[in-house]
């Protein structure tokens, strides 16, 4: 697009939307739960746009799941989140947190840690390295947390320039990957009733493993499905010489790739493992940050890139840039999240070579539609930043 059409198509989406007041659905959904009333008949509560530059509000928002979800090291049927908005002269940016237990974030933590975050203090939320300098700044962790704030900026900051971020990237849509579907532990009979409800969705699925029973469940699973498996283990194998059995065996049941074998910091573990695999071995646990990805490069194969570990998605695609240039492949991945999250890393994935991006269909109150699965592929629109619609 030539510059003044840029600026022009840019200037309109401003203009329009701040002539337009966005449709009023419930943002404060957790009202509606409360109340047993349809969270539709809540509006949602006027963003509190600041004069001086930009402002930010949030909540908490329980994520419910469809299903109850088990891997190596624990079940639920629930994940806590926060929902937050960024806003700038009329235009609003959504992000959030999700916090699967494991990784010690709360409601609490994240709301404290939020309370802190003073974006007034900016006047052009283009800013991004230096306002999420100074979110990161804040304290330490709380990766869930500064995640947040981050995808809310870049749904504004698209929003502002007119552009999905896929497009500000340079990335092609039309390479958005498979995203593989979870099928999460459980007895093999409920796996085979699991894999068979999405027949015909997805064309390749992700396994959890990591718990005695594994050749059980996987021979279950491959009873009623012929598709390419991934497995994760969620750092259930303690032994790397029965990990390498084990990626051995998963190898002739017609697996692909084997995700987080060993415990996260058995560095010298996977990278024995990953020198013998006849498989890709794929770390998730083992990084979060960037700072992290070379220190693993020659432990894995690949690396498991998702928001919430990563800080949002800024620094998602450093190490995105940082793992190609170190020859390693690419996952990008997602904790149990609302299509605002989810299509926030979709934005990435045209770079990846493999997508984990089923988060948002394994909940029951989603509020945002964007990107989409369609014959297993993940579907990004034209929409300017990270595509949403409010449901
Ligand atoms: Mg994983």
């Amino acid at each position: 697009m030539k510059r003044r059409n840029f600026l022009r198509t840019a200037g309109l989406l401003a203009l329009s939307a701040a002539a337009v007041p966005e449709k009023a659905i419930p943002f404060f959904q957790k009202d509606a739960a409360l109340s047993g009333k349809s969270a539709a008949a809540f509006p949602e509560k006027p963003f509190p746009f600041s004069r001086k530059g930009l402002a930010m509000d949030f909540e908490p928002y329980p994520l419910e799941l469809k299903h109850v979800f088990t891997v190596a090291s624990y079940s639920r049927t629930a994940t806590p989140g926060v929902q937050v908005r960024v806003g700038y002269e009329g235009l609003v940016g959504y992000g959030e947190a999700s916090m699967p237990p494991y990784l010690g974030e709360t409601v609490d933590s994240v709301v404290a840690f939020l309370s802190k975050v003073d974006l007034s203090r900016f006047s052009d939320p283009c800013a991004l390295e230096e306002i999420l300098a100074y979110v990161d700044a804040i304290g330490p962790g709380n990766n869930a947390a500064k995640a947040a704030v981050d995808i809310a900026l870049h749904d504004l900051v698209g929003k502002l320039l007119g552009a999905p971020w896929w497009k500000i990237w340079g990335l092609d849509k039309k390479r958005a990957p498979l995203t593989t579907y979870t099928i999460g532990i459980d007895t093999p009979e409920q796996m085979k009733l699991k894999t068979r409800e999405v027949e015909g969705r997805f064309r390749m699925l992700k396994v959890k493993v990591g718990l005695p029973g594994d050749r059980e469940n996987i021979r279950a699973v491959r009873q009623v499905t012929s598709l390419p498996l991934a497995v994760d283990a969620n750092q259930g194998w303690k032994d790397p010489a029965f990990a390498l059995d084990m990626v051995h065996w998963l190898k002739e049941q017609g697996v692909v790739l084997v995700e987080q074998p060993l415990p996260k910091e058995d560095i010298d573990g996977m990278a024995w493992l990953a020198e013998r695999s006849p498989l890709p071995i794929i770390a998730d646990e083992s990084v979060k940050r960037l700072d992290d990805v070379r220190r693993i490069a020659g432990a894995c194969h690949g690396i498991n890139i998702k928001l919430m570990k990563s800080t949002g998605m800024r620094e998602a695609w450093k190490m995105l840039n940082l793992a190609r240039a170190l020859g390693l492949k690419v996952m990008v991945g997602c904790m149990t999240e609302t299509s605002c999250a989810v299509s926030a890393a979709a934005q990435l994935s045209p770079a990846a070579d493999y997508a984990d991006l089923d988060g948002n269909l394994l909940i029951a109150n989603d509020r945002f539609r964007g990107v989409l699965v369609e014959d297993g592929r993940l579907v990004l629109n034209d929409r300017p930043g990270l595509g949403l619609t409010r449901l």
